[in-house]
């Protein structure tokens, strides 16, 4: 597989260029050296040397900004192209001839800006070169000059700077197209990485569900099991006792019998609630009232410890219309958000819960005047496995989220630590209103 290059590792274009000008200046000036002092005919070897001496303190100047990874006097590129057309010139001048090997300077001059600089630069190089040589002709003896070498060299340095600019412009384009290229490909990684990341919590979280799915199959059969267990010694107390009472006992124990056959019922009672809401979730949509849910959800949250010590009120709108979807799932929302509430109360706390009609939903809320949430963890609330609490699973609001999420609804959370909680269910609503009484039945 291809992994992009981070941009900042690509290498640079100006530092690469001078490190190619820098390489052909060495080996120019090694050049020069050879020919001016094992030459063949070189006269003023002396001011010559000293010439080259000067191009080799640039240089090694240029060669020690590169190192630091900066470009020697690289804001004054047209200064740099006027020095060498003076050096060139001079040099040329004090071998005191037209055709002196270090004419080919302009060239290689020529080729390291075309290589560093813009074309309009490169240019301006040719004619300070064209220039330097012609100046060069004018200055030198008669007999040393050449016209027709004026005319070649400005022809070569013209056609030099055109092909050398059209092949660096070639090559920026190509070195333009695969950043461009490699940007596109960072940009794909990125995506990819986000996408892997978004399954992976979607993998979580359908772990988080099946695990809590799990639980609560669980518990059902557990609940079913105790309540069977426990079902049927009850059974046989109440039989008793009705045997008992049929003996027509004497008043005291006809009003003790009574007593523990109201207390049977009660218990009976809880056994039946417990193994509705334990019993399996179906997924079979039917339609309910809002009414009956929350019925539903405070009838089972009543045996969770110390709601008898909170006052908790429902004030659901008459004649809502009914919602469409799993009842259970509806129930178990309630339910897991009053627990919460409780909670999240201290002894003698309120906790409410209004249904509206809000245009085409029902708005259910309910609403604590609980601790609170700090700011920092409201929006973690909503995540598998962040609970606050020793006991806490920290799955319930996440699978309050998920299920209103199937029912097209939503579920949002205001709070303000210190002073309460309140929750905000939207649940769209089918267009058929009920009667309050017809709800009831
Ligand atoms: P659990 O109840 O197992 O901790 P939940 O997903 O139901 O998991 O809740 C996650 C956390 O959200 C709780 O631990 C608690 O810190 C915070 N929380 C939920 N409801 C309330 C509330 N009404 N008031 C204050 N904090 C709440
Ligand atoms: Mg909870």
């Amino acid at each position: 597989m291809f992994t992009a290059v981070p941009v900042t590792s690509m290498p640079r274009w100006d530092l690469a260029a001078e490190a190619i000008a820098l390489r052909i200046r060495w080996f120019g000036l090694f050049l020069g050296f050879l020919y001016v002092n094992f030459g063949i005919k070189v006269e003023d070897r002396l001011v010559l040397d000293a010439i080259l001496a000067l191009g080799l303190i640039y240089t090694i100047m240029d060669s020690i900004w590169h190192l630091r990874g900066k470009v020697f006097f690289g804001e004054y590129p047209l200064v740099v192209s006027a020095m060498e057309a003076l050096f060139i010139g001079i040099l040329c001048f004090f071998e005191q001839d037209a055709d002196s090997p270090f004419r080919f300077y302009y060239l290689l001059s020529l080729i390291c800006c075309a290589i560093r600089h813009p074309l309009p630069t490169t240019y301006v190089t040719c004619l300070f070169h064209c220039f330097s040589y012609a100046v060069l002709n004018l200055a030198l003896p008669e007999g040393s000059s050449n016209a027709f070498l004026v005319l070649l060299m400005t022809i070569v340095l013209v056609w030099l700077t055109w092909a050398a600019s059209g092949f660096v412009n070639l090559t920026k384009q190509i070195e333009s197209h695969l950043r461009n290229l490699n940007n596109e490909l960072q940009e794909q990684q990125e995506e990819l990485e986000q996408r892997i990341e978004d399954r992976t919590r979607q993998l979580q979280e359908t772990q988080a569900q099946l695990l809590h799915q799990e639980k609560m199959a669980g518990f059902g059969l557990l609940a079913a099991g105790i309540a069977h267990e426990v079902g049927n010694p009850l059974m046989a107390i109440s039989t008793i006792m009705q045997m008992l009472q049929r003996r027509d006992p004497e008043p005291y124990t006809k009003d003790k019998l009574q007593l523990v056959g109201t207390q049977l019922s009660r218990i009976q009672g809880i056994l039946r609630e417990l193994m509705n809401f334990s019993r399996p979730a179906t997924v079979e949509r039917t339609q309910f009232t809002i009414r009956d849910v929350v019925d539903e959800a405070l009838g089972i949250a009543k045996y969770y410890r110390g709601i008898n010590n909170r006052n908790v009120e429902a004030t659901i709108a008459p004649n809502l219309p009914v919602i469409s979807g799993q009842r259970d799932q509806f129930v178990q929302v309630i339910f897991n958000l009053v627990l919460n509430a409780i909670d999240a109360t201290p002894n003698g706390g309120n906790i409410g819960l209004t249904a509206n009609l809000a245009g085409e939903n029902i708005q259910l809320t309910v609403s604590d005047n609980g601790c609170g949430i700090p700011l920092e963890e409201q929006h973690r609330l909503f995540q598998p496995y962040f609970t606050t609490k020793k006991q806490g699973t920290g799955l319930g609001l996440f699978i309050c989220r998920k299920i209103m999420q199937e029912h097209g609804g939503t579920i949002q959370v205001t709070s303000t630590p210190g002073e309460g909680t309140r929750f905000e269910l939207t649940i769209p609503a089918v267009a058929i209103v009920v009667p309050e009484t017809e709800e009831r039945k």
